[in-house]
């Protein structure tokens, strides 16, 4: 059986980054505002350790800030703490994140030799216009660079990317994960973008020059992006912010689309086209769809969202569900007579290749 993963995580405060990007308020995000305290750090490793059992496999994980970007003798010194635990068998990995200017093949070579497994770096945009307004500091090839020497070095490579960008546009957000899906990424985050107190964004919107996508436009366009992403067979490990005492809409977070159930809002809106597309022609009245019960929370949707989206478009009589666990992924779609069988990959396939998407994949603003 594959074991869950359960992650210690560390939050890197904003030392250390020589940028300031029009979006990033590090130190509201990570939730830190000083310096670092390397004894709490191990503190609250062990503490966290502590809690955790032999049924899961066990992460290290460095979030925050720009990691390889930091003094060298602070990165050491973080990365000794997260190496004696991996060195004596207690984590199975150790993950940073960190810019793609700040990664060379010294880094690397500091990273594999301390037991580093995973290096996210912040993708943001492929557009070097983009980049280029929010600050960013570094361009698309710094991203291809870096994103080749991870591999090299045999690394797991994740990306971060972050859709609705002061100077971005979906066509421009799609080529992004089209470009960032050809360098092979084994894992993806999809930030759509916030707006955070006391960031450059807030005085942007305050002026009127940069909206943000509303929550409506952000499912549109992200669930076509996290598809993409599916189909292509990298796994999306976040989409949106996790909800933490700031992150939230009266928090520090100003505006954009932030929901604390971002993940079931985008899997609910491709659930359900995909299967309404994939049954439209069929005119059917009673329909019973069976599958695990992550699955089927994902088709019903909040508050029944998804299943009232199936029931209006198809004028069905009736619609009802069970959850099977020994489904492994398959949805089985019966009516009366007949029953489909369809597989997650398919539903991604699906839903990528809608027509009412390629409205979504033309616009040149937001
Ligand atoms: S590089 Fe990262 S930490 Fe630094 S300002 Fe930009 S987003 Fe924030």
């Amino acid at each position: 059986m594959i074991k869950k993963t359960k992650i210690i995580p560390v939050f890197i405060p904003h030392i250390g980054c020589p940028n300031e990007c029009y979006f990033c308020n590090q130190k509201k995000i990570t939730g830190h505002k000083s310096g670092i305290d390397f004894n709490a750090i191990e503190k609250e490793i062990q503490t966290c350790y502590s809690s955790m059992n032999s049924n899961y496999e066990i992460e290290i994980a460095f979030f925050g800030g720009s990691f390889t970007a930091i003094d060298v003798s602070i990165q050491l010194k973080l990365l000794k703490i997260a190496y004696e635990y991996k060195a004596h068998n207690k984590i199975n990995r150790i993950r940073i994140s960190t810019r793609p200017d700040a990664i060379d093949d010294v880094v690397l070579q500091r990273l594999k030799e301390y037991k580093v497994d995973i290096i996210e770096i912040g993708v943001q945009s492929m557009n070097d216009e983009v980049l280029t307004a929010i600050n960013r500091g570094h361009t698309a090839q710094d991203v291809i660079n870096a994103s080749h020497l991870i591999k090299a070095y045999q690394f797991m490579l994740g990306h971060q990317i972050m859709p609705g960008l002061y100077g971005s546009s979906p066509s421009k957000d799609i080529e992004t994960a089209k470009a960032s899906i050809a360098l092979k990424p084994n894992i993806v985050r999809i930030y759509p973008t916030l707006i955070i107190k006391d960031t450059k964004l807030e005085d942007l919107f305050n002026e009127g020059k940069y909206y943000p996508l509303s929550l409506k436009a952000s499912i549109e366009l992200i669930s076509i992006i996290y598809a993409l992403y599916e189909i292509n067979e990298v796994k999306v490990i976040r989409v949106g912010l996790q909800p933490t005492d700031n992150i939230r809409l009266e928090g520090d977070v100003l505006g954009g689309p932030f929901h604390p159930s971002y993940r079931q809002l985008i899997m609910t809106h491709i659930f359900s086209r995909a299967i309404v597309n994939l049954l439209k022609k069929k005119q059917l009245k009673n329909i019973h769809i069976k599958s695990s019960r992550s699955n089927i929370n994902y088709i019903v949707g909040l508050n029944g969202t998804g299943k009232k989206y199936i029931k209006q478009e198809l004028s069905i009589e009736r619609l009802s569900f069970s959850e099977d666990d020994n489904s492994e992924g398959v949805i089985v779609i019966c009516d009366d007579k007949s029953s489909i069988f369809i597989n997650r990959h398919e539903i991604f396939e699906i839903f990528y290749n809608l027509r009412e998407n390629l409205d979504v994949f033309k616009r040149n603003s937001y």
